[in-house]
């Protein structure tokens, strides 16, 4: 579908003939820029300073390669990637991936989102993201570190505490991250706060394992109270994966009264009638790293499904996707939809598609966009960041305070922001713009700097 605004149409087909075998990254810049029709026509200094057109455009994109030794001795060769995206709010922050699917687009994509998305944690943080196409899976613990080593021995030369601070995401967890920070450690001989995720003794965060899932919940919380009158309480729940972000999701929808009934990895799915045992979860995905069918086996009565799609079909009244991109295409949506589903918040970055979209905001479904709703993570990230500054720890409760207080503010000022620009309760329209303005004031500050 076309722009109303001529100008938007502009940017984006310049975007495209730039960026062509892209399409994460354009999906992701369309729906922003879709957003953005009601500020252009109000805005026009920001037009004529041509913010747009350098948001759009990362400041850096460094590609590199990642030599390693394999158990067997033979080398093998992998693709590095980091986006510097947007400084104009502070240093770069934003995961590393590491997943076989990680490509330019899918690296750019994140660093975009990842822009809109810590403006909206009102922290000082610009926004990047990084990764390589390496799979962690069936890997043995020596060729995870070897990796891990080499990776950082050249990322290393681009990051730093005030230029740009990643963390872990997708295939990246402690452990990666441990062996990221041993080497930085090692070859620049200081200690200073150049990746977050890092465990406790380390200088860590309490509350940064959980945080994205928590925070997810805490949002969703806010969105109910807020737009229903209602709560997660007695609400039957699917979510999706069962990695870092989908455990703690499940943790807190636990811990506020919902029963969660299906999980997945990208093998297939789970469903257990009677709510899903985390402490099964956990021993089989964080200290086994076992694959989710085993569940089944160990749980009575619990079923498994090979494929993932076949989770949507599951009656439930919230769902939240917290695996991957695009995994709600709009044949799963107009099943949720058809059984009732009454929220959909995403854990995941962009895990559903502008057409699985447009049909949950078309049948009154709530909908909480990841940059809002999963900026959970971030924000402790960034939390972790002020802690190592002030050579200080705050302890769990009073993080998971801070963190609470974080979501309950991006629900408001994304629910604010759609009101004021006259789609009220679209908060992918209001996520958007609410992000999009603090970054866009930074940068008409700055002049044409960057
Ligand atoms: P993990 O690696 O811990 O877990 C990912 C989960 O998703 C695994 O269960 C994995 O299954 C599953 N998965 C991956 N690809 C597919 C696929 N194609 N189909 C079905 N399942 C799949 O990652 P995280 O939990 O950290 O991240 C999940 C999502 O949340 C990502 O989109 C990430 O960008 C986003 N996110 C993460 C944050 C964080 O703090 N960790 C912060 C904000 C967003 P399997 O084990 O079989 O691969």
């Amino acid at each position: 579908m076309a722009f109303k605004s001529a100008y938007l149409q502009g940017v984006y087909d310049t975007v495209c003939k730039r960026n062509p075998n892209e399409p994460e990254f354009l999906q992701a810049v369309r729906e922003v820029l879709e957003s953005l029709e009601p500020v252009v026509e109000k805005r026009p200094d920001l037009v004529k300073a041509g913010v747009i057109d350098r948001m759009v455009e990362p400041e850096r994109l460094i590609q590199f390669r990642v030599p390693w030794v394999d158990d067997t001795g033979a080398v093998r060769v992998n693709r590095g990637f980091r986006v510097q995206f947007n400084s104009a709010i502070g240093p770069y922050k934003g995961g590393l991936r590491f997943h076989p699917s990680v490509c330019a687009s899918v690296i750019k994509f994140l660093g975009f989102e990842q822009t809109f998305k810590n403006s909206l944690t009102g922290l000082p943080m610009g926004g990047g993201k990084g990764g390589s196409d390496f799979d962690p899976k069936g890997k043995s613990e020596g060729e995870i570190m070897r990796f891990c080593q080499s990776f950082m021995t050249e990322l290393m030369k681009h990051i730093g505490p005030d230029t740009d601070v990643p963390a872990g995401d997708m295939g990246v967890g402690s452990r990666e991250i441990g062996y990221m920070y041993g080497q930085f450690h090692r070859l620049s001989n200081t200690n200073s706060c150049v990746l977050t995720g890092k465990r406790i003794s380390s200088g860590g965060s309490l509350t940064r394992t959980e945080a994205t899932g928590y925070g997810l919940l805490y949002f969703v919380e806010e969105m109910l109270k807020t737009i229903k009158n209602d709560s997660v309480k007695g609400k039957t729940i699917v979510v999706s994966g069962s990695g870092n972000v989908a455990i703690y999701a499940v943790e807190k929808a636990q811990e506020l009264g919902g029963k969660v009934v299906a999980m997945y990895d990208s093998n297939g799915y789970i469903y257990d009638k009677d709510g899903i045992k985390l402490d099964v979860v956990k021993q089989i995905k964080e200290v086994e790293r076992g694959r989710i069918k085993e569940y089944a086996e160990r749980v009575p009565g619990a079923e498994y499904h090979e494929g993932c799609k076949g989770i949507w079909g599951i009656k439930c009244d919230i769902a939240l996707p917290c695996a991957t991109q695009n995994e709600i295409d709009a044949e799963s949506a107009q099943k949720l939809v058809d059984n009732g589903v009454m929220a959909v918040a995403e854990g995941a970055n962009m895990p559903s598609t502008p057409e699985a979209i447009e049909i949950f905001q078309k049948n009154g479904v709530l909908f909480g966009p990841a940059k809002a709703s999963n900026a959970g993570g971030v924000a402790v990230s960034g939390l972790e960041m002020s802690q190592n500054s002030m050579r200080y720890s705050w302890t769990f409760e009073e993080v998971d305070a801070k963190l609470k207080e974080i979501m309950v503010n991006i629900f408001h000022n994304s629910y604010n922001a759609s009101k004021e620009f006259g789609d009220e309760g679209n908060l992918v329209m209001g996520a958007n713009i609410a992000g999009f303005m603090k970054v866009a004031d930074a940068m008409m500050w700055q002049g044409v700097a960057y």
